[in-house]
């Protein structure tokens, strides 16, 4: 049987990326398609952020930290999941995944220690020092390049190629027209489906009326294919939100400035709940209470924000708005600046210890707010979600009996995530990117692997 490569990666964002580079290192040989005109997909719009547990960045900077504490941490908010061994498996290689990041793929990456955001009881973050996934994308590509592999942008795949209930590449659609690439072994690399509204509706309907700000290519072709060649789904109902989109900017309001000690208010002036929920579990609520919400924070958050690239460009757009007092805040967003006073000196008393937070919160970073403030006018999104095709520890997609379907891996978005079995609450910082490039990795090397095993 004639094969025009070994190894088909579809879709050019980070678990695309990482799979093609370590197929390509293992001997095989490799061509990615990309529906878009760009490659990057969602991984260039995230923060680059990716955890690792004992990395030997963390052991440098006298952290200690090991798989079994991440894996506490992930259950610890997602409480449920469909696959434990998948959580278990992430946090066994995530420290050698982003020591193969920064080694192998020689991605600009440093340990964050400023902050260990939602989810982890460490520091264990690895990103980009902009905070920008672009600059993780283009690192990947120089690698893509470095080793000459082809990639086709503008080639969407329609449908995957079936014989003998294996998969042996796929249809693809250019200008040029329809073509099928045959393959010996197809990875699914098309992130998840937040795209696509009927898909969301039926599996995160609690999510359904947020605007998507993810890009355009995640239309949950994974799930749709995957549906047809009998392959079992998991983690369906869980996605990460992100509470604070600036509005209109539609570029995030760092998490950092509520971590550090904001809140948000309603129209009315008013708090609606924990925000220490997190970035991604407080969406919800965000969505629930009204069309928008203002977060409202002080200097010293500012100025630890301020260290952040993508908040000094929404400053420096005008997103922010600064006030010596909270009348003339309130002013800026037509709020009522008595219920806005009101409610800061309640916060500041719970920050201070004189009574419990209503809502419950018990976290308020550095400390109770003071003048000058801040404001800025924000929407909850959706980024992206988290179920997906059911994988073994080697990103092989399984059927509905946990057999391996012959020559099927998946990674990244459209594989299950380790994010919980349903809603945001469940979702850490660096979950999504993780499991992209992670499993990502492991089906490059496993199908070249196999490859190289039937051939000897
Ligand atoms: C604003 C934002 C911030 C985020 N920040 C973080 C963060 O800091 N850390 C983190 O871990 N996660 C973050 N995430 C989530 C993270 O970006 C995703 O989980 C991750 O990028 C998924 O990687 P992927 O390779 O699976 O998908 P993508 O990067 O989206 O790549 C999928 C690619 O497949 C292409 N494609 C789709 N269908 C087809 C088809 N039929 N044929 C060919 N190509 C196709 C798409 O066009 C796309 O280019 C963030 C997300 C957003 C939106």
């Amino acid at each position: 049987m004639a094969f025009d490569v070994d190894v088909l990666v579809i879709g050019a964002g980070a678990c695309g990326l990482a799979a093609a580079i370590a197929a390509h290192d293992e001997g095989a040989s490799v061509a990615i398609v990309e529906k878009l005109d760009r490659p990057g997909g969602n991984s260039s719009l995230s923060t680059g952020s990716v955890p690792a547990a004992n990395s030997r960045f963390q052991r440098e900077a006298g952290i200690v930290d090991d798989p079994a504490t991440m894996v506490r941490d992930l259950m610890g908010i997602a409480k449920e999941t469909d696959d434990l061994a998948l959580v278990k498996r992430m946090a066994e290689v995530s420290a050698e995944t982003v020591e193969w990041l920064i080694d192998t793929v020689e991605a600009r990456m440093v340990l964050i220690t400023a902050y260990k955001h939602i989810g982890h009881s460490i520091q264990r973050l690895h990103a980009p020092v902009s905070r920008r996934g672009l600059d993780l994308v283009d690192d990947f590509l120089k690698a893509i390049e470095k080793r000459d592999i082809p990639l086709a942008v503008g080639n969407g795949v329609d449908d995957l190629l079936v014989e003998d209930g294996g998969v042996v590449g796929a249809r693809i659609q250019s200008t040029e027209g329809t073509s099928d690439v045959r393959a010996r072994k197809t990875i699914l690399a098309v992130n998840g489906f937040a795209a696509d509204p009927d898909l969301v509706k039926q599996h995160c309907p609690e999510i359904a009326g947020a605007q998507y700000f993810g890009a355009r290519g995640s239309h949950g072709d994974a799930v749709k294919w995957g549906r047809k060649v009998g392959a079992a789904l998991a983690n369906m109902g869980a996605y990460q939100g992100y509470a604070a989109v600036a509005y209109p900017h539609g570029s995030l309001l760092s998490w950092t400035t509520i971590e550090k000690g904001g809140v948000l208010v309603g129209q009315n002036g008013k708090r609606f709940g924990d925000e220490s929920l997190g970035y991604s579990g407080y969406a919800r609520v965000v969505l629930e209470q009204g069309e928008f919400a203002y977060a409202i924070f002080d200097q010293t958050i500012f100025d630890v924000a301020a260290l952040e690239e993508e908040f000094m460009e929404l400053v420096n757009y005008g997103g922010v708005k600064k006030a010596d007092d909270l009348q003339t805040l309130a002013g800026f967003f037509d709020l009522d600046p008595q219920a806005v006073t009101a409610e800061i000196a309640a916060y500041n008393e719970a920050a201070e210890g004189k009574h419990a937070d209503r809502f419950g919160r018990t976290n308020f970073g550095l400390a109770a707010l003071k003048a000058p403030y801040y404001i800025c006018r924000v929407v909850p999104g959706l980024f992206h979600t988290q179920g997906g095709l059911k994988v073994d520890g080697d990103a092989r997609v399984l059927d509905q009996q946990g057999h391996a379907i012959p020559n099927l891996f998946a990674g990244g978005g459209a594989a299950a995530g380790i994010s919980g079995k349903a809603g945001a609450l469940g979702y850490a910082s660096g979950n999504g990117l993780l499991t992209a490039i992670a499993l990502g990795r492991l089906a490059g090397r496993a199908a070249a692997h196999e490859i190289a095993q039937a051939k000897a």
